[in-house]
């Protein structure tokens, strides 16, 4: 007993020092010095956000009156028109439906185009939250510090600072080496089929982009519990699409058993655990931690559990683990029948049938139809190479811009980019500005904001991006 005792102490005792070993392996961090700032008038690129959040672009479905989304979108449009004159001048705009293409020509005719996105349509505000917000979601208020309102983070500040870049760049008669083209969808929110018509004309034309830069993650000022170092995160994937419809049918309780199937679906636990992705962004992280931190990242093998359960317990990060269930959306179905939109966002492991096969069997009641929105639904993205020139090049500009690290994440949704992958190299995900913990419920809940000062960043980070395209 004493023999096997000595035995096993032994063993954990080898087991812990190779666990520090290690430990004490993480490399230091990499001194990211930031390149000397491009001087940005930020109030004014403020000024113009805080004009660009007042025209109230949100979806045109049963929260707005038939036309409203319209003229929001053209007098948007209008707007940019007069407001960033010399890009208009300098690469277009060819319009689609309501969404934007604008292509600004490179010197060199030798190397493929690349291609920035950004969408002009923001979320709704959820009926009776208005009075959560300290400012109105369309008084675009520039109060404390930052631009308050609905679509300051998603998409108009980037949209904006994007704007502000090459309209600066093109009144200076600057050219870009290589061309660059910058499509604004208009309903990158609920499907992106501006972006999707645009993809198709881009292909019908015989177009290929080296890379692709869409929204996606940002600067996340805690990028891990205890870690209080900024690290810029850049999506190499995003998930996937898979919108449902639920409709129960077939007389008695409708409503009560379209409320039960949509709790079992609810309580379905799709399959889990840290992928490549973020294994890598985990090293990334790892030389910024205090020694606890530092101990669990770089022994995952043993301590995976400890980091998924920490994982799991915040929304957030936990999207990044498994597939996901947004919120189900309720639609009238008349006096036969109940109905509701579900959405799942996949992760790369799990695909639309696999999943469409599980909600079916979780939904457990025959009378409750499932049927696919298929125009919207796609599957996961392919993963881009974090040795690839798009990862490299983009994450060379924000270690300029920014002065962090960067290390790779996946984006929880799907965006506009996916409708460009069949005419794309590479397509990587990032949105120009810091994030805190809090910033997450902001992004499609009440008090959206974006800092004044991370919008001069954001300009910055675009004008390098065009300037340094070779
Ligand atoms: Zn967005």
């Amino acid at each position: 007993m004493k023999r096997i005792l000595i035995g096993v102490s032994a063993v954990l005792g080898l087991l812990l020092v190779f666990m520090l070993v290690r430990t004490l392996m993480v490399p230091a961090p990499a001194v990211e010095a930031a390149a000397p700032p491009i001087a940005v008038d930020a109030d004014f690129a403020a000024r113009h956000l805080s004009q660009a959040v007042k025209f109230p672009t949100i979806p045109s479905d049963a929260l707005v009156k038939e036309g409203e989304q319209g003229s929001a979108l053209d007098a948007m449009q209008a707007w940019m028109d007069t407001t960033y004159p010399y890009f208009h001048e300098a690469a277009g705009p060819e319009v689609f439906g309501k969404s934007l293409l604008f292509t600004w020509i490179g010197k060199n005719p030798n190397v493929l185009p690349v291609l920035v996105l950004a969408h002009m349509d923001v979320a709704p505000v959820a009926p009776g939250t208005e009075k959560n917000w300290t400012h109105a979601p369309f008084s675009g208020d520039i109060a404390d510090g930052f631009v308050w309102g609905r679509g300051t983070r998603d998409d108009k500040g980037p949209l904006i600072a994007f704007l502000e870049a090459t309209n600066r760049l093109a009144q200076e008669g600057f050219q870009p080496d290589r061309t660059i083209m910058f499509a604004i969808g208009h309903d990158g929110e609920t499907g992106g089929s501006g972006s999707a018509a645009i993809a198709k004309a881009l292909q019908s034309r015989g177009l290929h982009f080296a890379w692709v830069l869409d929204e996606g993650a940002a600067i996340r000022n805690e990028p891990y519990p205890g870690v209080h170092k900024p690290v810029a995160f850049l999506s190499v994937a995003g998930k996937g699409l898979l919108s449902l419809e639920l409709t129960a049918r077939g007389g008695g309780d409708n409503a009560a058993r379209l409320s039960k199937a949509i709790a079992n679906v609810a309580n379905y636990k799709f399959q889990s655990g840290l992928d490549d992705i973020q294994r890598a962004k985990f090293a990334a992280i790892a030389p910024l931690a205090p020694f606890g931190g530092k101990f669990v990242l770089a022994n995952l093998w043993a301590l995976n559990s400890v980091v998924l359960g920490g994982m799991e317990a915040v929304p957030d990060s936990a999207a990044a683990l498994h597939t996901t269930m947004s919120p189900p959306i309720m639609s009238a179905g008349g006096k036969d029948a109940a109905r509701a939109i579900i959405n799942f966002n996949l992760h790369p492991r799990d695909s639309l049938k696999t999943v469409l096969a599980q909600i079916k069997s979780a939904v457990g009641d025959p009378k409750v139809d499932v049927t696919e929105r298929k125009d919207i639904n796609s599957e996961a993205t392919k993963t881009t190479s974090v040795t690839g020139p798009a990862f490299t090049h983009i994450a060379g500009l924000i270690k300029s811009t920014y002065g962090v690290p960067v290390a790779p994440d996946m984006s929880a949704w799907a965006t506009d980019s996916r409708h460009y992958l069949p005419i794309a190299d590479e397509v990587v995900r990032f949105s120009p500005y810091h994030e805190d913990q809090a910033d997450g419920a902001r992004l499609h809940g009440a008090n959206e904001r974006l800092a004044v000062s991370d919008l001069g960043q954001a300009v910055s980070f675009y004008m390098r991006l065009i300037q340094e395209l070779k």
